[in-house]
């Protein structure tokens, strides 16, 4: 069914992602386990090549990056020292009569983003009566209506950001008050007190009750990078400034999952620290910030889809951080964290430890705590980004329609499709010989059943960039028809030269090159 707006739109998109084989809710035959979902046999591709895109141009394209896959389990005192015991806390609140619980600071935050959905409003009024002589600039420092609801979000953000800085939670509850914010389900403003929660899961290790110790999953990938920080340099020999990247499930106890895959309670992170000099840590924030920025642009999608979002409250371990936000379905939210964590990481395990973490810096002859920048994409949520992004349908010339992914070709989860017209006359062991040539190096498919109409419309509806199509000519001439995927296009092309136009359109190295620019 067509969607009409945005939730629909959204809803979808979440059942094609099913009906094609890209995300199943998990133990589904159980009824499903809340905000956890695995992903099927098109989905696993297509977070593979992300997954594959940011370890290469984090690790193949910089000399001074590596790569490690640390353990999810790490010793407790890890967390003791990285502040996630004490301080890895949502404030919540629950309604108490829809018995429903919320992020306190995210209904506030929604609450300004709906007047911040009003000003627009009147920008895109004004944009339309004025047309060509409109400044957006001076009607949104001038037009007192807009001035008055920024005043609005300003105050409403200072206010917030004091009292949590001040982790008054009293005063929390009391701006939700004041905002007069209802709940969604029942309406009213009944709301209990504002508490913290601490959003890592515990078990055990050891079998014998006794010996056991409480450890944790992992909330963040982070930590084991910093652990083996000394590690890494000296056998890597890494000299200040370098990297190390790390992609791997992290857990958290989320309050609130909604949002499909954007809040999950397993999911994977794709982490980079950046080790230097202290001192330098503003002029690596900007590099970071515009090199990630370049990788997201590097897909190809509208610019208007991606913006910076500076954090209002710095984290315990911060002193600047941004967000780099996507435009999902439901609006703009956190993609990925652009942190610049000063020594504070480095220095705690030190201290907990008892163990030195610095470098000698020969340079300056003398050894430091290096400071660190992190970038920190979840996965699953850039999968989301992409799907949302491709997801298109399409009324064709004919009156029909069509979904189609437009994922970019070189993430796409099957790269060509190899279709004989006709399951007889030989086609079919023609369409073979091509498929046993393609597959080493490219994930092709080969399809025979239904018409070729239908075929197509299948491999549009999981992105997939080129059909083959073989039919009787192609015996006796040695030439296919190549379909594009995006025009629909179809040329007749040599069959010596699919493997070059393949080669060509779908290899990662094109989005690399432009990001190494
Ligand atoms: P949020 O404010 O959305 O909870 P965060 O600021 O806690 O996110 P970070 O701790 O900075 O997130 O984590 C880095 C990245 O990991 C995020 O930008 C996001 O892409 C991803 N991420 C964090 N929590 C989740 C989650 N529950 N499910 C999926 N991805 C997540």
């Amino acid at each position: 069914m067509a969607s009409t707006n945005n939730e629909d739109l959204f809803k979808n998109i979440i059942s094609h992602a099913k009906e094609y084989g890209f995300i199943f809710q998990s133990s589904e035959i159980y009824d499903g386990l809340s905000a956890v979902y695995d992903y099927g046999q098109n989905g696993a591709e297509l977070k593979k090549n992300i997954r594959d895109y940011w370890w290469k141009a984090m690790v193949q394209m910089n000399e001074n990056i590596v790569g490690i896959d640390a353990s999810i389990f790490m010793h407790p005192t890890t967390w003791k020292a990285s502040g996630h015991v004490d301080a890895f806390n949502d404030p919540l609140v629950d309604n108490k009569d829809s018995k429903k619980r919320y992020r306190a600071d995210v209904l506030i935050e929604e609450h300004v983003a709906k007047i911040e959905g009003k000003i627009n409003k009147e920008v895109e009024k004004a944009r339309t009566r004025f047309a060509d002589g409109f400044n957006e600039y001076t009607f949104r420092t001038t037009n007192a209506r807009v001035l008055e609801n920024q005043k609005k979000i300003d105050d409403i953000n200072l206010r917030f950001k004091a009292a949590l800085e001040a982790n008054d939670l009293v005063e929390v509850r009391q701006i939700i008050i004041d905002l007069e914010i209802v709940c969604p389900i029942s309406g009213t403003r009944n709301w209990t007190d504002v508490r913290q929660f601490n959003l890592m899961f515990s078990t055990q290790v050891g079998s014998v009750s006794e010996e056991s110790s409480t450890i944790y999953l992992r909330p963040e990938t982070a930590q084991g990078i910093f652990v083996n920080f000394l590690n890494v340099q000296k056998t890597g020999r890494m000299k200040i400034p370098f990297g190390i990247a790390q992609t791997g499930k992290a857990f958290r106890n989320e309050i609130v999952a909604r949002q499909f895959i954007f809040r999950m309670r397993e999911f994977e992170q794709m982490e980079m620290q950046y080790f230097i000099k202290p001192g330098t840590e503003m002029e690596w924030y900007k590099y970071w910030k515009e090199t990630r920025m370049k990788w997201h642009r590097s897909l190809g999608f509208p610019e208007s889809k991606h913006r910076f979002h500076d954090h209002l409250k710095l984290a315990h371990y911060a002193n600047a951080a941004c967000d780099i936000e996507f435009e999902f379905p439901f609006g703009f939210k956190e993609l990925e964290g652009i942190h610049s964590r000063t020594d504070f990481d480095l220095g705690n395990h030190e201290k907990f430890s008892g163990k030195k973490l610095q470098y000698f810096d020969p340079e300056l002859d003398q050894s430091y705590v290096p400071y660190v920048l992190e970038t920190s994409i979840g996965l699953d949520r850039m999968f989301l980004a992409i799907l949302s992004q491709a997801y298109a349908e399409e009324k064709l010339e004919d009156g029909s329609e069509r979904v189609v992914l437009r994922i970019p070709f070189f993430l796409a989860p099957v790269k060509c499709a190899i279709l004989p017209l006709v399951k007889k006359d030989g086609l079919p062991e023609k369409a073979r010989e091509i498929m046993n040539r393609l597959r080493f190096d490219h994930l092709c498919q080969y399809e025979e059943k239904d018409s070729i109409g239908k075929r197509y419309r299948r491999q549009d509806a999981i992105g997939t960039p080129f059909c083959i199509t073989i039919d009787h000519q192609t015996l006796e001439d040695n030439t296919v028809t190549i379909r594009h995927r995006d025009s629909m296009l179809q040329e007749r092309i040599n069959i010596n030269e699919i493997e070059k136009i393949l080669g060509e359109k779908v290899s990662m190295r094109n989005a690399l090159m432009q990001i190494s620019e």
